[in-house]
């Protein structure tokens, strides 16, 4: 078949299922086209994208600002690897470390290699900087996490389906529960503790959104025991939820309505999806130089990672959220999105609840966790023109692109609506 061949939908489906390893269950939609919140499949029909590419495409679907980023630096260099120097690193690492209000960045390519990165960070700070003898450092996570795909990340996971016949597993990992904070308490009497690893707001787990405190006493419990408190925010962060970060910490943060939850600094931030504006797999690691001083070279490093192209265009995607002042814009629609909801909620039964901060929420269903009524659900507004996926159990994330305007938010609150009633019937 000739590859630039227009396919129906049907046909890429079949494409990917004879030739593609079968690691991921796709709603049946081909899309082909995407502009701001919208995209197209290859019949031409139109779709609100309620997934955003997991929170990687904020700023939305190929804007041109990114876009033209990528086609500028694209004619002038993409890759050296780190054997030189480039042009772009320093204005990217410069750029960001002032965004974020950080001394030193680590650029990497994907959630999951920054994820690494950062363990990696507090094992050589554990026994450089903290004494942990030789071997020793452990590092806590909380169970329902996801942080990606690894072995050792895997390793931190709890998740059946992750984890079945993948071991062994990488030791020096220990899990608690989640919005614990007596768990954690109690695990960090343990010296060899270098790091705590969290998601602010757990977002593949289902959105689950911690206490109001939590972060900041976990935050307050780390200092206390020399232990990194380590902030994953490859899905909360770049505005998603509200505020540049979730836990939006000494940070240059365009959203003015701040107060709210107390302010964390992370001692090491993980940076991934929309630091790039979904156009190249950009992650980071940020840090003070206290701690990324124990990187020394060869410790570590990727072939890829730092590229000028990615460089320029993460620089493009992080002015978009600056510019467009998407951290405030998520923060009033989810409000309103959330409100809607509560108003859905009152009228059926389907819908038990609305959680989450930001643009960055999922609903409930009201049937088992096995029940394949989310699917369902999604399936049924996908025939009604909106994207959405169930995450694990009964539930529906709905994280819409960050540049969506008031009048789209009540359109898709119309569809959402119609759909769940419809279903009810
Ligand atoms: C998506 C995600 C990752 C992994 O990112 P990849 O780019 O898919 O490797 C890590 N942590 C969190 C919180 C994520 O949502």
């Amino acid at each position: 078949m000739a590859v630039l061949e227009h396919l129906t939908s049907q046909e890429a489906i079949d494409l990917e299922n004879k030739y593609g390893a079968q690691n991921y269950h796709p709603l049946p939609v081909v899309l082909s086209k995407g502009e701001g919140v919208y995209v197209w499949d290859v019949e031409g029909r139109k779709y609100y994208d309620f997934l955003s590419a997991y929170s990687a495409v904020n700023q939305g679907h190929c804007h041109p600002k990114i876009i033209g980023a990528l086609k500028n630096q694209a004619d002038q260099l993409t890759l050296t690897s780190r054997a030189f120097y480039n042009d772009m690193l320093g204005k990217f690492e410069e750029f960001a470390t002032q965004f974020f209000g950080f001394d030193k960045l680590l650029p990497m390519n994907t959630g999951a290699e920054a994820v690494e990165t950062a363990i990696k960070l507090a094992r050589k700070w554990g026994y450089e900087k903290k004494g942990i003898p030789a071997n020793q450092a452990k590092i806590v996570v909380c169970q329902n996490n996801f942080h990606g795909r690894t072995i050792s990340i895997i390793s931190a996971s709890n998740d059946p389906i992750a984890t079945e016949n993948f071991g062994p597993f990488t030791p020096g990992i220990i899990s608690i529960r989640y919005n614990d904070i007596n768990a954690l308490q109690e695990v960090l009497k343990d010296e060899n503790i270098a790091a705590f690893l969290v998601e602010p707001i757990q977002g593949e787990a289902g959105v689950y959104v911690p206490d109001e405190n939590y972060i900041k006493e976990a935050f307050d419990l780390c200092k206390a025991k020399n232990v990194l408190f380590m902030a994953d925010e490859v899905q909360t962060g770049i505005a998603r939820t509200g505020r540049l970060l979730a836990t939006c910490g000494n940070c240059s943060c365009p959203d003015k309505n701040c107060s709210g939850t107390p302010d964390v600094k992370p001692d090491v931030l993980i940076l991934g999806k929309a630091i790039s504006g979904g156009v190249l797999p950009v992650s980071a690691v940020l840090a003070n130089n206290e701690i990324m001083e124990v990187i020394r070279p060869g410790n570590h490093g990727s072939t890829f990672g730092g590229n000028p192209l990615s460089c320029a265009v993460a620089m493009a995607a992080l002015e978009v959220v600056k510019e467009e002042r998407l951290a405030e814009n998520a923060s009033t629609l989810g409000q309103l999105f959330r409100e809607e909801m509560e108003k859905l909620i009152e009228e059926t039964d389907l819908v038990r609840l609305v959680r989450g901060k930001g643009l960055l929420n999922a609903i409930v269903i009201n049937d088992s966790e096995d029940s394949s009524t989310a699917w369902d659900i999604c399936m049924a507004l996908k025939e009604n023109g909106l994207l959405a996926k169930p995450t694990h159990g009964n539930i529906i994330r709905f994280a819409p692109p960050l540049v969506m305007n008031q009048e789209q938010l009540l359109e898709c609150v119309a569809i959402i609506s119609k759909t769940i009633k419809e279903f009810e019937k």
